[in-house]
């Protein structure tokens, strides 16, 4: 038997990169699942390859449309049990070049984001009196991140939030928790296209591609890329009953980086 078989998980995010590699664990640990983006056809297209699944528009800056995706899962599965608030976006920059309205924006998607899917999802947890949600945080939420002061402030406020939400919803039996991945440096985030962040971080410190790759690999104990399954290892064990007197954490998985 799958540590999930039978739960119903609604992630946020899962149309690409880590989300989605989230979303087809869920499904393998036994999930229903329903795998919400902004971008709703890349929703939709890892709905489509994944059994017992649901693809769903959701941006989570609109609180509106977080509820409509919580009602859809529950009209469609008759229950949801797990939430991972994942979608997150990433603008860097040093403070006198950086625009406050891309600050803003990375606070929207990341902060409110995840209060609006977790707000979408409380009434229904805490009459059931279960429910598990997870935030993908990152390391930034523990640690300030240079000319990234938009995307650590969002991720310091996330973990503020899953403490806050722990101790409110405890007494419902509903646990809140994060997870704090360091670099995934093989993903789609950190490698494709123009503004994707190894070309961020590169400009802002004045290095080739290659330098800066050599230099947050030599920062990492364990000296190597987080992956995907690292993340996905541990979001399994917050999303079972392995950590049933859990809650208000947030764990890192940066291999040995962060400690705090
Ligand atoms: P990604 O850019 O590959 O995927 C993010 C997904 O979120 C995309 O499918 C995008 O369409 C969606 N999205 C963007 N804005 C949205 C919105 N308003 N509403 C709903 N969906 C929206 O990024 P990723 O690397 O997979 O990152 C996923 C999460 O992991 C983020 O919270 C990120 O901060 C966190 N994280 C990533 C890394 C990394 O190195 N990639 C490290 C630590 C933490």
């Amino acid at each position: 038997m799958e540590l999930l078989e039978g739960k119903t998980a609604l992630v946020t995010g899962g149309g690409r990169g880590l989300g989605e590699a989230l979303c087809r664990r869920l499904s393998n640990e036994g999930c229903n699942i329903t795998v919400t983006d902004l971008a709703h056809e890349k929703a939709r297209s890892v709905a489509d390859s994944l059994p017992r699944s649901l693809g769903l528009k959701c941006d989570v800056t609109d609180y509106a449309q977080c509820v409509e995706a919580v009602e859809a899962t529950i009209e469609r599965f008759g229950k949801l049990d797990i939430l991972v608030a994942n979608a997150g976006i990433l603008l860097s920059g040093a403070i006198s070049e950086m625009d406050a309205l891309d600050w803003k924006k990375v606070i929207e998607v990341n902060l409110l984001g995840s209060f609006h899917v977790m707000k979408a999802c409380a009434p229904y947890f805490i009459k059931k009196k279960s429910g598990c949600i997870i935030q993908i945080n990152s390391k930034s939420g523990k640690k300030g991140s240079y000319k990234n002061s938009a995307y650590a402030s969002s991720k310091f406020g996330g973990i503020g939030l899953v403490q806050s939400l722990a101790l409110e919803l405890a007494p419902y039996g509903v646990r809140v928790n994060a997870i704090c991945p360091g670099n995934l440096m093989n993903s789609p985030l950190w490698r494709e296209g123009e503004n994707c962040l190894v070309n961020q971080y590169a400009r802002n410190r004045g290095l080739t591609v290659e330098q800066t790759l050599a230099q947050y690999l030599a920062q990492i104990p364990m000296g190597r890329s987080c992956e995907y399954d690292d993340v996905a290892n541990v979001m399994v064990f917050l999303a079972s009953d392995l950590s049933s007197y859990v809650t208000g954490q947030a764990i890192n998985v940066t291999g040995g980086y962060e400690m705090r």
